[in-house]
Parts: C-alpha cells; sequence; structure tokens
C-alpha cells in the first residue's frame, strides 16, 4: 500500500507521525510519573529509505537504530547524522563485530558473552570504549535471542572483567501479546529484574537505560519503567519487505 503514495506524501506522513508518538510518549512518561525528557524515542530505520529517516531526524529525532551491520554502513552516507546517535538492535554476529565497532554509539544487542568479548577486544585495537545493552529474553523464547534470566549473574561477572567495553543497561523484545496485562506484565517483569540488577556492584556495568517498546506497545513499556522505546512501523508505516 504504502509503496503507492507518493515521496512527498510519505514524508507529510512521517512529519505527522513524529509529532503523535513524540506525544504520545511524554503522556505516557508523565502517566508513569517521570519527566518527558526522561523517556528517549529512538525511530527504528530497518528497510527505511534515508529521505524519510532525513524527515524524521529534520523533526528532532535524536536517536536512530538499525538491525543489520550492512545495511546500516551503506545507508550512512546518505544520513544528515549530525547530532543523532546510532545504535546497533538487531542480532550480532562475531565477525561483523570488526565493522561496526566505532561506528554505532552503543550496542543494544549484546546477547552473549563471547560476543561481549570479541566487541571488548575489537574496541580496544581501536582505542575505545564501547556502550553496550544486554539483551534479555524475558519470555524464555527459543526463537529469541538473549540472556535468560538466569544466566544473567554469571555472564555480568565476566563481562565486568572486560574494560573496552561498558555497560550501560538492558534491551528486551518480549513475546507477542493479545492482552495488555499480560504484555505489561512481561515489561514488569523486566523492570523488576533492571532494578534488582542496579543494586548489584560489577565493574564497568551500570543500569541506567532500559529498552523496551516498540509500535504497538510504547506506552506500556513506558508505564512500566522504559528509559528507551524502540518505534519503527508506527513512525515509518508498514515495512515494505524486499
Ligand atoms: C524492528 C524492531 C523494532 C521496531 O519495531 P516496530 O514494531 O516496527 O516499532 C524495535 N526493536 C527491534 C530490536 C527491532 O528489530
Amino acid at each position: 500500500m504504502e509503496k503507492l503514495l507518493s515521496t512527498s506524501r510519505r514524508i507529510e506522513i512521517v512529519k505527522e507521525n513524529c509529532s503523535i508518538i513524540r506525544e504520545r510518549v511524554a503522556e505516557a512518561a508523565l502517566k508513569s510519573g517521570r519527566k518527558p525528557e526522561d523517556v528517549r524515542l529512538m525511530a527504528v530505520t530497518k528497510t527505511v529509505e534515508p529521505v524519510l529517516i532525513n524527515t524524521a531526524i529534520e523533526q528532532g529525532i535524536t536517536l536512530i537504530g538499525e538491525n543489520r551491520v550492512q545495511e546500516f554502513l551503506s545507508k550512512e552516507p546518505e544520513l544528515h547524522l549530525e547530532g543523532v546517535e546510532k545504535h546497533l538492535i538487531g542480532h550480532l554476529q562475531k565477525n561483523k563485530v570488526r565493522q561496526i565497532v566505532g561506528k554505532v554509539d552503543m550496542i543494544e544487542s549484546v546477547d552473549s558473552v563471547a560476543l561481549a568479548r570479541e566487541i571488548d577486544k575489537r574496541s580496544e585495537m581501536q582505542g575505545i570504549v564501547t556502550p553496550v545493552l544486554l539483551e534479555v529474553n524475558i519470555g524464555e523464547e527459543d526463537s529469541k535471542f538473549g540472556f535468560s534470566k538466569e544466566d544473567l549473574e554469571q555472564a555480568c561477572a565476566e563481562i565486568a572483567t572486560f574494560e573496552h567495553l561498558t555497560v550501560q543497561g538492558m534491551m528486551t523484545i518480549p513475546p507477542i501479546c493479545e492482552k495488555k496485562e499480560e504484555i505489561r506484565e512481561n515489561f514488569s517483569k523486566m523492570h523488576q529484574l533492571f532494578i534488582d540488577f542496579s543494586s548489584k556492584i560489577f565493574n564497568n556495568i551500570n543500569m541506567n537505560v532500559l529498552s523496551m517498546g516498540m509500535s504497538a506497545d510504547f506506552e506500556e513499556a513506558v508505564l512500566e519503567g522504559s528509559t528507551l522505546v524502540r518505534v519503527g512501523s508506527a513512525l515509518f508505516g508498514e515495512r515494505i519487505y524486499r
């Protein structure tokens, strides 16, 4: 459907969506007892053309998220990224780490100690420290990446020894649920885990960022304590998969 719309019409839609989504995030933040600026809105840009990403940036979006290393690197030259933070949010293979370290401001999808070790190694080679989030598989689904709740403590103990990586918080993609209460339950579980780990002391590990909530459920996520929502289709329209 989107394909039938002219580019100028789609630019208009992205502009409208940006202000609507920003308002909804702000409202949810206030409802959760926080300030609107305490919850960041990320524009998820996978499969989105640069012209629309630049439109979102012109509308004041200061954080973008891409899933794939290759797609990000090929679109990057066309993006107006001054003052914009870039996060990698998709599953990262160890053999791609070399290409992305130093190119993004944060890797949100650290889902194994081995991946953390590789990021640490490649960051050291560049003389930098890479901020990351630990991805948690809160629904314990076989189909999803991420640490299980049970593995997290041991993983943190190991990751704490890596000096060229700094853990800034957690990220999750919860199971798809029909009922709002079930959705909130998973977010609430995740928030509790985040709080639990905030009080543990590990070297190089802080709990500042809780990245959860997407187009269908970002308000529920904010109400349960999310500090960063990752919104794609609600901003840019449904994705056209090639
Ligand atoms: C695609 C994606 C999103 C955004 O999903 P929408 O439902 O389009 O908002 C958020 N997080 C991750 C990790 C994604 O892959």
